[in-house]
């Protein structure tokens, strides 16, 4: 290993750019280690992607704050690579370039009427509630009586579950206050979760499929014909054990009866792929086609049915997004890489490196195996040190650019929990109001 401190630039802030920064740090104590973020604030998903009434699982961004507030390491927010530096600097100024920048553009459905108004993708919705600043103006559409959502991951349920609940029930969330505006003021009696494929293959996990029976205004609507009696004798244990828990947890929603009384119906909806979204100007009905599943897959029926659909969201995955130069794999939506390797001294973690699968914790896995293969890369041979931090700084105040730093991030943090007045916070999602508030 060089005598000389490593220059290594990390983008993306969390979570995998934190997890393999933290083992970086750990193996090569002199290392200069920067982290660079699009956004004033860091925590990627796990601030603007994970449900905002889902506060245990944001906590985890603590643990993500104390390795940005290590010596050594420096975090660069609202600094853009595509916008601010180009790829091609960034291999210039650091020996180690680790992208880690996620994938949170939305897949198409590819299906006729998608670009009818009030359709939206899961990852402009989710930006949009969660304050992501390039979300904030969505202003989606939720004024009808119905709104489908297709798709049958976590993601799907947490978009029917905030949906579902009740001004109350979302007080002790960081929903953002334009959205608790326009959740409120909506009127929706039914909303309509699509699969597919059936109840066995949906990959939400049980604890999210269990909240709808704590709803106090939320019919949960089940179809038990689509239920199977059990589970094939092919899967694997591990799949089985979820598959059954779904399975009861469905077929107890199945034998709540009409709860007629509670305004709002929850329909579970399995084998039904989606065909067209009709509607003059915006959605106002989805034609789904029935289908079977064979061999863990959704097999065409030819028969088509209807349902109501003044709002349509699809929650069925994403792609990263790249910038100019660096190696991609279109056809995945991924960054090009050889198990994390880009090209000599470039890496890439997490979701941009693996596609977008996996919990918050599946990236610290990842992220540290990347974090060996660097550093077996490094061991065997000296590098001559680059100039690091010191080229970035001048090329972005030559750009006129703003970076916020770890300060800057915790004075916004302070400013956005004051605001909270009982909640954990109220977020600041202008992005001239985030750089004041770090520069207070
Ligand atoms: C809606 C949603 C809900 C989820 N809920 C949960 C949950 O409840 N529990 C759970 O454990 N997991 C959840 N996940 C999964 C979890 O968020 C991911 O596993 C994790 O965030 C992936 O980490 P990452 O570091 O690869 O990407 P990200 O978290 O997306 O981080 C990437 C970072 O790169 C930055 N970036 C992107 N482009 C650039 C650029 N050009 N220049 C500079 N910076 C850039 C982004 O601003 C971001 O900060 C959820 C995911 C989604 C989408």
């Amino acid at each position: 290993m060089s005598q000389n401190p490593f220059q290594i630039g990390i983008v993306g802030a969390v979570p995998s750019g934190c997890y393999v920064a933290d083992a970086l740090a750990r193996k090569i104590p002199d290392a200069h280690i920067d982290i660079i973020d699009r956004l004033p604030t860091p925590f990627g998903l796990v601030r603007g992607g994970v449900a905002p009434d889902h506060q245990g699982t944001k906590n985890i961004a603590r643990q993500f704050e104390r390795t940005l507030g290590k010596a050594g390491l420096r975090f660069l927010g609202n600094v853009s690579v595509g916008r601010d530096l180009s790829y091609e600097e960034l291999k210039s100024a650091y020996d180690i370039l680790v992208i880690a920048v996620g994938a949170m553009e939305d897949r198409k459905l590819g299906i006729p009427g998608e670009t009818l108004d009030a359709v939206y993708g899961s990852g402009q919705f989710v930006a949009w509630y969660n304050g992501i600043p390039d979300g904030r103006d969505l202003a989606p559409l939720l004024d009808g009586k119905s709104v489908a959502i297709i798709g049958n991951g976590n993601v799907a349920l947490d978009i029917a579950r905030l949906l579902g609940k009740t001004p109350a029930e979302l007080a002790t969330s960081d929903l953002c206050a334009h959205a608790r505006d326009a959740f409120e003021a909506a009127n929706i009696e039914d909303i309509w979760l699509i699969g597919r494929r059936g109840p066995l293959e949906a990959s939400f996990t049980t604890a999210e499929l269990t909240e709808f029976g704590e709803l106090s205004r939320v019919a949960t609507r089940v179809d038990p014909a689509q239920l199977p009696p059990d589970c094939p004798g092919d899967m694997s244990a591990d799949q089985r054990k979820i598959a059954e828990k779904n399975l009861d947890v469905l077929r107890a929603y199945a034998a709540r009866g009409e709860q007629n009384e509670r305004p709002l119906r929850i329909h579970f909806v399995f084998n039904a792929a989606p065909v067209e979204i009709l509607g003059e100007s915006r959605a106002r009905e989805l034609v789904l086609e029935k289908t079977r599943t064979e061999n863990g897959k959704a097999v065409a029926s030819g028969e088509t049915f209807k349902i109501p659909a003044d709002t349509v969201i699809s929650a069925i995955g994403y792609r990263s997004t790249p910038f100019p130069d660096l190696p991609f794999d279109a056809a995945r939506g991924i960054v090009a890489s050889a198990q994390g390797r880009v090209e000599p001294g470039v890496y890439t973690a997490g979701w941009c490196k693996r596609g977008p699968q996996g919990v918050v914790p599946a990236n610290r896995a990842d992220s540290l195996a990347v974090a060996e293969l660097i550093l077996a890369d490094f061991a065997t041979h000296d590098t001559p040190c680059k100039p690091g931090g010191a080229m970035i700084d001048a090329l972005l105040a030559e750009r006129g650019a703003r970076p916020v730093d770890f300060a800057g991030w915790q004075k916004i943090n302070a400013a956005e929990v004051a605001a909270g007045e009982g909640r954990p916070r109220e977020k600041l999602v202008g992005i001239e109001e985030l750089l004041a508030a770090a520069r207070s």
